[in-house]
């Protein structure tokens, strides 16, 4: 919306939150409208890579965009996935940590807690803490260990949240039952194994809570990042101390030196807390002093520079396509050069320049618009212009179309020319050359839904726009390395194009077409518009003064770039309509 609303500006959009496998994303009901939502910004960045892996799947899964190195190209724009792992103030907590006042805070709690190994569990009241799961596995660990007894106590902060949510209030009371029940079963006259407190912690409290304890206990079922666990690290300026972090949050890839958990493994954490309370001093000081020395590097002033940083980049990048795009100034010189010529060329592609693409190969589903053929019609009639389709579709479906109109026809990326009327296939080539690669093909498009063959004169082609496009990634490569395993030392070549794989003999190229069409006459005026790479070869055979126009703004040798179909029919209609 903000998009739409404001084309031009720079727009930047950070998660902060975890963004789900597409397993889980597609159960979203509006799962389209969100993630075309976010393809509106110029950079969206996550805090981990594997979230913006996820981004990236669900992005190809919902809408079809693929991605080149985490950017996707939408429309004319070019759109980025990025990672920054937000940082602390790190400094902050550091300096606190040495404070008068943290530390008188440290030393009522020494008073409170005497020797008692402290370990630590602060988080927001949420499902998504893990809270409840972890009070169960302290109680497992004071079953299995009763020589801690009296030795060990767990402080648990929850700070309140969402308070008004009926759910919220229902987790609190099963947390709190939870902890009256394991000091229910272990506690003794002189001491409990659960302190809990249910809200905001003043900061110098909190800090001195992080010094102070001897095991921070941060167990997310799932986390963006988590804060707490960096504000543990940054805190220990003594450093001495042990993390254990789930590897369910975001911070556990920052962190590799912390000892990591699976939330949901009781045993796990219980296995991870004896050996924290048995970790020796000089490895606590080793993995804390590498874990502060990263961290105060990346803090969250750094963070946000990097963010705004990638951003101005991204537009750079925006605007380095935008270079060639086809301006309206360029537009009316192009029309200004079409009127005043007298002998003109117009070859145009079709499948992605003329008219977009469906994922029914049918020539049925891909028939030019009536709004399309008037412009074709008005083309084509013009005294003075020769106007040439040149496809790769067969000549079956560009008759059916086209039959009506005074136009060329190129059929099969110039397999077979259609000039004057007559159809006339450019070369003869051994019927059998499909032989031994047809069974390859069959053989992997029954074992890949969604692919299909489409058999043509002069080429055979694989269609995996309707295959999942991880499946596809993988049969494509094993499909092009058995037939060019086959086919080497022929005349055969395999071309990658948009969605499909095709096999066709290597001097079968829109290129050799445009060449002979040159060579039968002079034009003062050509102009070749295509999309794919088949006729990047069209644009590379023609003289220098030819405008060649890309569609989509992938690289291409042609001179300027049109951004979609729509904006094709609006150029080629201002062609038509600059001629009486
Ligand atoms: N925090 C707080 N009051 C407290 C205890 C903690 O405001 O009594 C802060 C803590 O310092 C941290 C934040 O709450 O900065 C929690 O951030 P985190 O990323 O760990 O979890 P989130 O709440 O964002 O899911």
């Amino acid at each position: 919306m903000l998009r739409a609303e404001l084309p031009e500006s720079s727009i930047g959009f950070f998660l902060h939150t975890p963004f789900p496998s597409y397993e889980i994303y597609r159960l979203l009901p509006d799962r389209k409208e969100v993630v075309a939502g976010l393809i509106g910004a110029d950079l969206v960045g996550f805090h981990t890579y594997d979230y913006a892996r996820h981004f990236l799947s669900g992005v190809l899964r919902t809408l079809g965009y693929d991605n080149k190195l985490s950017s996707i190209i939408v429309g004319d724009r070019l759109v980025r996935a990025d990672v920054f792992p937000i940082g602390i103030d790190y400094e902050k907590f550091a300096t606190a940590a040495k404070s008068a006042n943290v530390k008188s805070e440290i030393l009522a709690l020494k008073k409170h807690f005497n020797d008692q190994k402290i370990v630590l569990s602060v988080d927001r009241l949420d499902y998504s803490k893990g809270i409840l799961e972890r009070l169960e596995a302290f109680d497992y660990f004071l079953e299995k260990n009763p020589r801690w007894h009296k030795k060990i106590v767990l402080v648990v902060v929850a700070v309140p949240s969402r308070i008004t949510v009926g759910a919220y209030q229902q987790m609190r009371d099963d947390i709190e039952r939870a902890v009256s029940r394991v000091n229910g079963t272990y506690s003794t006259v002189d001491w409990s194994p659960i302190s809990y407190q249910y809200k905001n912690l003043p900061f110098d409290e909190l800090v001195a809570l992080y010094c102070r304890a001897d095991v921070a206990l941060v167990t997310p079922l799932r986390d963006g990042m988590n804060l707490v666990a960096k504000e543990y690290i940054a805190s220990k300026q003594s450093r001495n101390g042990v993390l254990i972090i789930s590897e369910m949050a975001g911070v556990a890839d920052e962190l590799p030196e912390a000892t990591k958990v699976n939330p949901n493994d009781r045993a796990g954490i219980v296995r991870a807390l004896e050996n924290a309370l048995k970790m020796t001093p000089t490895e606590q000081r080793r993995r804390l002093t590498t874990m502060q020395n990263r961290l105060s590097h990346y803090t969250v002033e750094r963070w946000a520079e990097d963010f705004i940083e990638q951003l101005s980049y991204a537009n750079e990048q925006r605007s380095a396509h935008d270079l060639n795009f086809l301006t309206s100034p360029v537009m009316d010189e192009i029309v200004k050069k079409y009127k005043g010529a007298t002998k003109r060329l117009l070859m145009l592609d079709y499948d992605g320049t003329l008219t977009g693409f469906v994922s029914d190969i049918r020539p049925i589903s891909s028939r030019p618009t009536s709004k399309l053929m008037r412009i074709l019609k008005k083309l084509s009639h013009t005294p003075g212009n020769e106007v040439m389709i040149v496809s790769g579709r067969p000549k079956r479906a560009l008759e059916s179309w086209f039959s009506k109109l005074p136009v060329s026809l190129v059929a099969e990326h110039g397999a077979w020319i259609k000039d004057h009327g007559k159809w006339t296939p450019r070369s003869e080539f051994p019927a059998d050359w499909k032989e031994p690669i047809l069974p390859l093909l069959e053989a992997i498009t029954e074992r890949t839904p969604g692919a299909l063959i489409e058999n043509k004169n002069f080429s055979l082609v694989w269609h995996y726009r309707n295959v999942n496009p991880e499946l596809a990634y993988v049969r494509k490569a094993n499909l092009k390395h058995d037939v060019e395993k086959k086919l080497r030392d022929s005349d055969i070549e395999v071309f990658q194009g948009n969605k499909i794989l095709e096999f066709k003999p290597r001097f079968i190229t829109k290129g050799a077409t445009v060449k002979q069409k040159l060579s039968e006459g002079a034009f003062d005026f050509i102009l070749a518009i295509g999309d794919d790479y088949t006729d990047e070869d069209m644009f590379a055979a023609l003289p220098v003064g030819a405008y060649t126009i890309k569609v989509g703004i992938g690289s291409s040798i042609a001179r300027y770039h049109l951004s979609s179909v729509e904006q094709v029919h609006a150029f080629i209609a201002k062609l038509a309509a600059s001629v009486d």
